[in-house]
This record gives structure tokens, C-alpha cells and sequence, in this order.
């Protein structure tokens, strides 16, 4: 095992990657920007190490700085968490040429699934259901485009295979508007991404977003840890997630689990991902995959017992998977809140101080969060500083403990969106489960 890892991130996520090493033995090294040196895991690791100013682009995605971090102190890893340089394939290839390990896949696979029309052949080839589709970019020729178009049915959704974020995609509700709109995204992707490659899917009108969390080991071995729902979004944005997903067909769930541990042996994988797809009707639809831990892995500890975190290290650093799929079960129901720093109503991210913080707790009640009283929240990064995850044997019961746990949860001085949370898990097509990406914008007035 590995003795000493840098944690190339901040606030809850790098807590948590520093509790995983504590919990194995391993030395840690906290990075931070300056405005950073208050964070709780910045006090909590063996070393830390200011690695630039504010602004993200010079400390947490300055790359030559992490190296130089990780050569002083003698670290032997880096785990990138989740945002900043995590799929950023040019930094995982510099940590192996530089001599360290870097806790995700190979360069070369963060690439491939970073460009979605080369990620998309490759699950295809793999069996893995995807959107009906251009397969592949759109070629110049626009009597082809039109038939394409016309083939699939409208509407469809034009996307830049370099897009992220939610950036870089039109949809196309007729065939008059396609040709102008294949021009615009064109030339939209071309400016934004450096990249003008786009293609074409079908649009799917009411879909959920329902992913596949993954663990590979690079040596022939690939679970599945079950499915979650994150179907509640505002921009593109998660706002509450659970696993299992509510109503779905068993069949239709062991079948793409299957599909996506054998892409995982297919393209060697290694460490933890996740498999997105839109569902609707019983079919599941890929659209990308994620080549990190995400933000949601803890709603699937809650239901596997597993330590994502740890074991991703594990494989990572060259373990074999220390699971079978057969020693993996899905037992009960999580729901996870995510708590933002913004007006719950205008969604303006709201930083300052927090004078005081009392975490809810209790039976099946976990949160991930470097909150504590006196901390201040910058402006200069993301809004989220808590994750409230709740478990119960049953979606009914955990649901309840959410409804307990956001009315206990304080946290005076800046304002947060618990009370929309609270609105939402008292929600009645949230109670019953299945609401489609559309629901929260629907309901919200946006
Ligand atoms: P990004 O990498 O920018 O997040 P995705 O391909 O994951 O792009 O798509 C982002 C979101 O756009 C999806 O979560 C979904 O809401 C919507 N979307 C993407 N493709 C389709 C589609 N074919 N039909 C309907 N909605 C789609």
C-alpha cells in the first residue's frame, strides 16, 4: 500500500478522501489556495501546502504546482476528487510521466471518454445502450444531415462532441431549423471548445437520468454498485439524488449493469465511474461517462456497505477489486440533499461566514461537510458545503429521516437552500418517486 497522497481538491470531497487515508494508513497532503488555509482537512492532514492564489486556474488547476507539491513532500499519489483536474487528461498523464499514480483511469481512457463521439462507438461496441443517433460526427453533406434527421424523427438534439457542462448542445424541434442549427453549434463548439466536431440524437422528450456507479480494477475485474436517480436538476445541476432509482424493471437493470462492467473490461478501466443514462419508457439511453468519483458516490455506500473511496485507492494504486458482484447488496434506500451557499429563491450564491452550525444526526443520517462555526465560505468556488444523506430500510423511511434531518440542520450567517429542500422532500410526485429532468425547472417557474 501506498504511503503518502496528495489531495488535489478542497472542502467536503478532500475531507473525505482524507478520512479514507487516515482510515488506511496513509500519510496525507493537503493543497490549497490561500483564501483555502482555514479548510477543516487543510488542519486535519499531515502536511499542507499553499499552492497559489485564489482564482482556481492558479492553485487547484495549477498542474505544475500540484507536481511540485507532490516532488517536495515526497507524496506517492494524487487523488484528484471530483471537478477541477479529475478528468482532466493532460494532468493524469504528467502525474505518470512525473513517476506517481494518479487515483483514476489511464490517461489515454479519460481522453476517450472525454471526446462523447469516440466515448459513444466505444460503448456501442461494448453493448451498452445508447441514444439512437448520427453515430458518429456529422459529415459536411447536407442532403445526408436532413435524412439522418428525418430517420431518427424530430426533434432531435445537436451536440459538440467536446461539449461539457451542459454547454454546447441545440435542440431541433423541424427540418427547416436543422441545417441553420447544425451551423450555429458548429460554429458555437468551435469558439468554446476548440473543437467544431458535432453530431446528432435523438431528443428525448420526458427521459430521468439514471446512472451505473462502477469499480474496475484494470486486471480483468468490473462490479456494478447498483444505480441512482438523480433526476432532480436545476441547470444541469443535481440537487437531491437516491439509490436505487424508484420503478424500475429488474430486467431492464441487470441487463445494463451487465453492459457496463463489460465496457469496463473492454476499454480497461480502472477506479471508480459512473455510467450516465436517460430512461424513459424502460429503455435506458447512454449519454456519457464519468471517469471519477462523483459527488453522489456516498447515496451508494449507504446502500453497499462499500467504501467507495477506499477501494478506488485500492485499484488504483494496483489491488485487485476485494469484491465479487456477488458480494455486493443493494439493502434499503439513500437519499442525498446537497447544501448550497446560495438565496433559496434567486439561486445568487451567497458566501460569508458561518457564526453558527449544528449538523443534524442520528440513526441512518451521515454528513459530508467541512462546515463548523467561525468558518467562511469564499465566493471564488463552488456553492456546496454540505451533503446530507440519509438511509432507511425502506425509500419511505429514509425520506422521513431527510424531512428530520434538513428541519434539525442550523447553519446562521449566510443564507443556504435548505428551505427548498425541505419544499422538495415534502413534494408529492417526489414522495412517490420517478420524476422525470424536467420536474424541478417545471415546478420551480423556470
Ligand atoms: P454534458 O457533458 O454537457 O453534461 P450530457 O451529454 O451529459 O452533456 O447532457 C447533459 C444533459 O442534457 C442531460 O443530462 C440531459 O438533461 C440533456 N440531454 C442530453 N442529451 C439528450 C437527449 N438525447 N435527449 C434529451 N435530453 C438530453
Amino acid at each position: 500500500m501506498i504511503k503518502k497522497m496528495l489531495i488535489a481538491n478542497r472542502g467536503e470531497i478532500a475531507l473525505r478522501i482524507l478520512r479514507a487515508c487516515k482510515e488506511m494508513d496513509i500519510k496525507t497532503v493537503a493543497v490549497h489556495s490561500k483564501i483555502d488555509s482555514h479548510l477543516k482537512h487543510v488542519r486535519l492532514a499531515d502536511e499542507a501546502i499553499c499552492i497559489g492564489p485564489n482564482p482556481s486556474s492558479e492553485s487547484y488547476l495549477n498542474i505544475p504546482s500540484i507536481i511540485s507539491a507532490m516532488e517536495i513532500t515526497d507524496s506517492v499519489a494524487v487523488h484528484p476528487g471530483y471537478g477541477f483536474l479529475a478528468e482532466n487528461a493532460n494532468f493524469a498523464e504528467q502525474v505518470q510521466k512525473s513517476g506517481f499514480t494518479f487515483i483514476g483511469p489511464d490517461a489515454d481512457v479519460i481522453r476517450l471518454m472525454g471526446d462523447k463521439v469516440c466515448a459513444i462507438e466505444a460503448m456501442k461496441k461494448a453493448g451498452v445502450p445508447t441514444v439512437p443517433g448520427s453515430d458518429g460526427p456529422l459529415p459536411e453533406d447536407p442532403q445526408y444531415c436532413l435524412d439522418m434527421a428525418k430517420k431518427i424523427g424530430f426533434p432531435v438534439i445537436i451536440k459538440a462532441a467536446s461539449g461539457g457542462g451542459g454547454r454546447g448542445m441545440r435542440v431541433v424541434d423541424n427540418e427547416a431549423a436543422l441545417l441553420s442549427s447544425i451551423h450555429v453549434t458548429k460554429a458555437e463548439a468551435g469558439a468554446a471548445f476548440g473543437d467544431d466536431t458535432v453530431y446528432l440524437e435523438k431528443f428525448l422528450q420526458n427521459p430521468r437520468h439514471v446512472e451505473i456507479q462502477v469499480m474496475s480494477d484494470g486486471q480483468g475485474s468490473a462490479i456494478h454498485l447498483g444505480d441512482r436517480d438523480c433526476s432532480l436538476q436545476r441547470r444541469h445541476q443535481k440537487v437531491i439524488e437516491e439509490a436505487p432509482a424508484p420503478q424500475i424493471p429488474e430486467e431492464a437493470r441487470q441487463k445494463v449493469y451487465n453492459a457496463c462492467t463489460n465496457a469496463c473490461i473492454e476499454i480497461g478501466y480502472r477506479g471508480a465511474g459512473t455510467f450516465e443514462f436517460l430512461y424513459e419508457d424502460g429503455g435506458f439511453y447512454f449519454i456519457e461517462m464519468n471517469t471519477r468519483i462523483q459527488v453522489e458516490h456516498p447515496v451508494s455506500e449507504m446502500v453497499t456497505g462499500v467504501d467507495l473511496i477506499k477501494e478506488q485507492i485500492r485499484v488504483c494504486t494496483g489491488e485487485k477489486l476485494s469484491f465479487k458482484q456477488e458480494d455486493i447488496t443493494i439493502k434499503g434506500h439513500s437519499f442525498e440533499c446537497r447544501i448550497n451557499a446560495e438565496d433559496p429563491k434567486t439561486f445568487m450564491p451567497c458566501p460569508g461566514t458561518v457564526t453558527t452550525y449544528h449538523p443534524p444526526g442520528g440513526l441512518g443520517v451521515r454528513v459530508d461537510s467541512h462546515l463548523y462555526s467561525g468558518y467562511s465560505v469564499p465566493p471564488n468556488y463552488d456553492s456546496m458545503i454540505a451533503k446530507v444523506i440519509t438511509y432507511g430500510e425502506t425509500r419511505q423511511i429514509a425520506l422521513r429521516r431527510m424531512r428530520n434531518a434538513l428541519d434539525e440542520m442550523v447553519i446562521e450567517g449566510i443564507r443556504t437552500n435548505i428551505p427548498l429542500q425541505q419544499q422538495l422532500v415534502r413534494d408529492a410526485a417526489f414522495m412517490e418517486g420517478g420524476v422525470n429532468i424536467h420536474y424541478l425547472e417545471e415546478k420551480l417557474g423556470l
